[in-house]
Formats: C-alpha cells, sequence, structure tokens
C-alpha cells in the first residue's frame, strides 16, 4: 500500500496545500479529501492522475471538499473516461451536486465518465475490489467520519478533522499507518487532535506508524522542532510530520521524503 501526501496543511496555511492523501493498493486509487487548496497539489504530484479511482470526502468543511470542483472540470477537460466513485456521509451526492452548480454549472453533462456516489456509514462497512471501508464518527464541531481502509493485508486510518473518540479509537486499532489531524500543540480548540493526543491515540491502538497533518500554520512553523522532539520520545511508535509530497510504502515501512524522524 503506498501513500503520497498530497498535501499536509490546515485550511488557510498560505504556504501549505490542504490536508489530502492519495492511497494506492491493488490498483485502485483513492483520494482522501479534496479541499480549496488540494487540487493543484494533486495535479503536481500524481502519476496518473485522470486514474484516480475513488475519492473519500470525511466531512463538509471547505478545506475537505471545495477542491471538487476543479479536480472534475479538469477531469472533464482532460478527457477522463475512467468512472469515478465520490464517498462521503449523508447527502454527499447533493452536496457535489450543488457545489458544482455555483462553480461550473452544467459541467457535469460534459463529463464522459460515469460519476458514482457512495452514502458512508459508521456502522456500515463499505468495500471496493482491492480495499475494505470502516468508519468512526469523530469528535469535530461538524460530523466527521473517520475511515480505515485495508488492502493486501496491511491497514492505514485516516482522522479526517477531530479529537479521537473511542468509537475511532476501535477503529484504528492494530492499524499499519495512523493520520491524524494534530492541530495544535496543546488542547487549545475543541474538537481538534493535537501533537500529544495524536500519539496516545496511535500508541493505544498500538500502530507502528503516525502521521502528523493538519497542524496549524503557526504552530507548525514556530514549534516544528518541539513537534519532531515529541515524536521522537516513542520507542514502540514511529511518528513523522509528512511534508507534501512525501511517499510512504507501507509494505516496506519506508517514508521516502525530506523529513524523517
Ligand atoms: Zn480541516
Ligand atoms: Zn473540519
Amino acid at each position: 500500500m503506498r501513500v503520497t501526501f498530497v498535501g499536509v496543511g490546515e485550511a488557510f496555511d498560505e504556504t501549505l496545500s490542504n490536508t489530502s492523501v492519495l492511497v494506492e493498493s491493488g490498483g485502485l486509487a483513492i483520494l482522501l479529501d479534496c479541499g480549496f487548496t488540494a487540487p493543484s497539489a494533486f495535479w503536481a504530484v500524481a502519476e496518473r492522475p485522470l486514474e484516480l479511482d475513488m475519492l473519500y470526502i470525511s466531512h463538509f468543511h471547505g478545506d475537505h471538499y471545495f477542491g471538487i470542483p476543479a479536480l472534475l472540470v479538469r477531469s472533464i477537460e482532460e478527457g477522463r473516461s475512467k468512472p469515478l466513485t465520490i464517498m462521503g456521509q449523508s447527502g454527499v451526492a447533493g452536496k457535489i451536486r450543488q457545489l458544482m452548480d455555483m462553480a461550473y454549472p452544467n459541467s457535469l453533462k460534459k463529463a464522459q465518465f460515469a460519476l458514482n456516489f457512495i452514502e458512508c456509514h459508521p456502522e456500515t462497512p463499505a468495500a471496493s475490489d482491492q480495499m475494505q471501508f470502516r468508519f468512526a464518527v469523530n469528535d469535530h464541531p461538524m460530523p466527521c467520519l473517520s475511515i480505515r481502509i485495508e488492502s493486501e493485508g496491511k491497514s492505514i486510518f485516516y482522522s479526517g478533522d477531530g479529537e479521537p473518540t473511542k468509537e475511532t479509537q476501535a477503529l484504528a486499532q492494530g492499524c499499519d499507518l495512523i493520520i491524524h489531524e494534530s492541530f495544535s500543540l496543546e488542547p487549545t480548540k475543541p474538537g481538534h487532535g493535537t501533537v500529544d493526543s495524536s500519539i496516545k491515540f496511535a500508541r493505544e491502538a498500538q500502530a507502528a506508524h503516525l502521521a502528523l497533518v493538519h497542524v496549524q500554520r503557526m504552530v507548525r512553523r514556530e514549534n516544528k522542532q518541539t513537534i519532531i522532539s515529541r515524536g521522537k520520545k516513542e520507542t514502540q511508535l514511529h511518528v513523522f510530520l509528512p511534508e507534501p509530497g512525501d511517499h510512504f510504502n507501507v509494505e516496506a515501512n519506508t517514508t521516502i521524503g525530506c523529513n524523517q524522524l
């Protein structure tokens, strides 16, 4: 399973694109979240952008799904023919169609590919041929569904936004890689994770690797070394702060990038 950190930023970071993660396994590619600044980063790092099979939207904040019109319209322009499946919470199809109507009215009529939708629920697993998906509700100001992906004997967990809950803790148990929103160093903003809560979460899940993403822009800039040193204290857990474009190969347990901890 290959993970590419397309974007690692929070909503309004002027230097880092919104957190967006490309997961590839068994010939299937799924993009986790696509906020307003994610599409250009996706087009820059994806090797075969028109081959994307699925898109998962963790929740309906703009930094997690307002990039969809750009992603879809460029795909239409470039003659995409492969079907695309968008997964998200109840009402996902209506939300996306409303967004497309506002951004580029009538553009979907020109699409030469099928656009499919799957509604995700905490109690209902979903699957494609190569990947299995399960979901749990995170603690965030608007409902957010964390996702666990299993494929070819490996598993990853992506939190979306929010603090851990007992449900997400159970969902993440035993995952090879956890990707968790870690907005701040100290718990200053309810409904968001912290560096320490993410580390505790991954440790309790007995995960091997933890990627800290969606760190508040000033916190990441001014406290990078503090974040790194907190991760280094872990003895059983490999903690890292991915940079945009970094790859993580779950099979080989290696991070290819410029910021390994
Ligand atoms: Zn966010
Ligand atoms: Zn959010």
